[in-house]
């Protein structure tokens, strides 16, 4: 993609790339080394402008008439990508189809991109608590083997999101996670100013990542960024920041041809 000549680490496989326009991108690079393109946006764009993201899709040197999304309802099914904008409802889009570009849109839940290395297969999700809670990257897993992939040809990569620090839950949503026990923390764990006193902290990667585990993926095979939408100084959309309403962004992933 243009600008890979000035990238900056930012932890767990990803990188952040300075695109043509001002506009920067951060990038799974273990995505890239199995032939998908798989990057987001940061606070630089707003997704809920139409034309500003598909001037940022191809300032990422990407077709954006190819785009597909599904509508997202925070849920846990995973939905066969189709050309044309709309792919139905879901929170996460299937495709071996190296001409189209999946599409979430994100502010603190995760982007969680699945590439098969031996196929042109890959998926895109959109995970938040609720829909990790039920099962979306097992789901993921589940929908890939269904399709033909092998778990051990798996590479996954979890983007940015809202990270332990600052990912404060009440005890009903800690009970939901407490299947991956690593993943509910204390809440004397958390950065951000507590607003409840029975409170615990949720790390959404180390559940996705668990759950790709128990589906059969290979421990290495699964990058998980550090950085979190809500204090990372690279600066993000942040749900939590901003509230209901606030700006999103994008993520996007394609099977380099
Ligand atoms: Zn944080």
């Amino acid at each position: 993609m243009p600008g890979d000549a000035a990238t900056s680490d930012l932890g767990g496989g990803f990188v952040l790339t300075h695109l043509a326009q001002g506009e920067s991108a951060v990038q799974a690079t273990p995505l890239a080394a199995a032939g998908v393109t798989a990057v987001m946006s940061t606070q630089g764009l707003n997704a809920r402008n139409t034309d500003e993201t598909l001037a940022w899709i191809r300032n990422a040197g990407l077709a954006a008439n190819a785009v597909t999304a599904a509508a997202q309802v925070h849920g846990a099914d995973i939905v066969r990508a189709r050309p044309g904008a709309s792919s139905g409802t879901g929170d996460g889009l299937l495709t071996d189809d190296a001409g189209l570009v999946l599409s979430v849109k994100i502010a603190d839940c995760a982007p969680v991109w699945i590439a098969d290395r031996a196929s042109k297969r890959f998926a895109l999700l959109h995970a938040g608590w609720r829909g990790v809670s039920s099962h979306i990257a097992t789901n993921a897993v589940t929908a890939l083997r269904a399709a033909g992939s092998e778990p051990a040809n798996l590479v996954a990569a979890v983007g940015p999101h809202l990270q332990s620090c600052c990912f404060e839950v009440g005890p009903e949503v800690a009970e939901r996670f407490s299947r991956w026990p690593r993943s509910v923390k204390p809440a004397d764990e958390l950065r951000a100013p507590r607003v409840r006193d029975d409170s615990f902290a949720i790390d959404l990667g180390i559940a996705i990542a668990a759950q790709l585990r128990e589906a059969g993926m290979p421990e290495d095979a699964v990058f998980v960024a550090s950085a979190c939408t809500r204090c990372s100084p690279v600066g993000f959309h942040s749900y939590r920041r901003n509230g209901a309403g606030g700006p999103l962004m994008i993520a996007v992933g394609v099977r380099r041809l």
